[in-house]
């Protein structure tokens, strides 16, 4: 706090962490004396830069860009970048912090970093979009590389934008080195299912939780927050699954479609025409969009907050619990406060903490890494297959890790954190002060 005072999410996501490691400290004092926890919060390396680029009019625009390589105790770097304008570097250190725990759930040789920009995509032409992406990757170029540091997409960054950055880094350094960008296109080095991944993974952990109460996604309402990657194709797998999503939303509103959401239509709107929200409900004779209260005030039985930090607050809580929700699963990085969380938690709701519901898309980036590593390209069932196995993994082992420290298995919270942290830390004790 002393060295970044302002940097609030920076703080949540760290006190978030260090509130459940009480057990593992008293049960390893080897931690303590090598300064583990002090190590952790600092990052390696923080890069903060201009990005100059020319818009459409002529006009010279300026942005930060940022890249916070937090931790490579477990492998390089590794960590979407995200474009939005309330990027700043509290941000990129919480992400980048989140991170860490996460890439270490997945096994995958995986360390943790973050970065982006505060610039806007929203409105900009795809001109504009491949000029910033130009000058974004011209200046960070020096310090990614396929053993060194790999971003991949967030929020405002997906294929189209990876494809402009990576073809400026292949451009600067005369070399295709697939493995320095992950969620390429699928014919260009790409993994098949890296797209779906963390929507699919969400929804593979939602299942597994709702299992260890004989529960199953068959004939569930669910709602989901956002309509952008993630969301998308935590939807596609909910419904494929059997539940009916009823609901989900973007930063003007929501659409509620009782008849269950038309994920073709979706996608047409979303990602074809790159529309708002907005242009599904006046294509569907079924759904409305809404634009006072939150999604979440839409009655459920699972709910999916795939949006953005603290976008599910206490109040949003206590209505989800009024309206009988059974499990929570976070498809996106810290949506739901502090006190959302207690408040699940104290009702005996099943809460799966983004650091492992959404783990699946950066451990399918690790596939992807392999892939490219190997100069091979594996079938869509395979990537799929091996994600679903990731997944169950990650699942498994924060419960058991759970039960371990805590006594209670459904604390996912704290074997999340706890499970995440000994892996990094013994790493990091192995390999001496540095
Ligand atoms: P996208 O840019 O594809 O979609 C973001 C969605 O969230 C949009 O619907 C957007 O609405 C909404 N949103 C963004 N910011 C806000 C805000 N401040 N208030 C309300 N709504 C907002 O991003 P992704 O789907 O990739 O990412 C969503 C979340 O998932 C993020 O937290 C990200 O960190 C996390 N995540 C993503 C992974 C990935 O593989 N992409 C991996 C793991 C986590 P609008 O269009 O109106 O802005």
């Amino acid at each position: 706090r002393r060295r970044s005072p302002s940097e609030s999410v920076f703080h949540q996501a760290v006190d978030e962490v260090l509130a459940n490691l009480a057990p593992v400290l008293a049960r390893h004092p080897e931690y303590i004396e090598a300064r583990i926890l002090d190590r952790l919060v600092e990052p390696e390396r923080q890069i903060m830069f201009r990005v100059p680029w020319v818009d459409d009019a002529g006009i010279v625009q300026v942005n930060r860009g940022y890249r916070v390589e937090f931790n490579s105790a477990l492998g390089p770097f590794k960590g979407g970048l995200r474009f939005h304008p309330t990027v700043d570097l509290g941000v990129i250190r919480f992400l980048g912090f989140e991170q860490i725990f996460k890439n270490a759930l997945t096994g995958q040789g995986i360390g943790a970093g973050k970065g982006g920009s505060d610039f806007n995509p929203a409105g900009r032409s795809d001109a504009e979009i491949m000029r910033f992406c130009q000058s974004f990757i011209t200046e960070l170029h020096r310090h990614l590389g396929e053993h060194t540091d790999v971003p991949a997409g967030d929020i405002g960054v997906g294929v189209r934008e990876l494809g402009y950055m990576f073809g400026q880094y292949k451009r600067i350094v005369n070399r295709f080195e697939a493995g320095v960008i992950t969620g390429k296109g699928v014919g260009w080095a790409g993994s098949h299912t890296r797209t779906e991944a963390t929507g699919y993974g969400a929804i593979y952990f939602l299942r597994d939780m709702l299992a260890t109460r004989g529960c199953s996604l068959e004939g569930r309402r669910a709602v989901v927050s956002g309509s952008g990657n993630v969301a998308i194709y935590a939807i596609e797998k909910a419904q494929a699954l059997g539940a009916t999503v009823i609901a989900c939303s973007d930063s003007s509103g929501y659409i509620l479609d009782e008849a269950g959401i038309d994920i073709a239509l979706l996608k047409q709107v979303k990602e074809v025409q790159r529309a708002r929200l907005s242009e599904y409900a006046s294509a569907r004779p079924s759904a409305r969009y809404v634009t006072d209260g939150s999604v979440f005030d839409v009655p459920c039985d699972v709910a999916l907050p795939c949006a953005t930090q603290n976008e599910l607050e206490e109040q949003h809580a206590a209505e989800l619990i009024r309206n009988g929700v059974q499990a929570i699963a976070e498809g996106a990085n810290m949506p739901c406060t502090a006190g959302a969380v207690a408040l699940f938690r104290d009702a005996g709701v099943l809460f799966g903490p983004g650091k492992a519901a959404n783990a699946g898309g950066v451990a399918t980036s690790a596939l992807e890494m392999q892939q490219n590593a190997a100069r091979a390209s594996w079938s869509r069932e395979e990537t799929e297959a091996r994600l679903e196995s990731i997944m169950r993994q990650i699942h498994d082992h924060v419960r058991a890790t759970a039960a371990s420290y805590t006594g209670d298995p459904d604390n996912y919270v704290a074997g999340a954190s706890i499970g995440g942290f000994i892996r990094v830390a013994d790493a990091m004790l192995a390999q001496g002060i540095v």
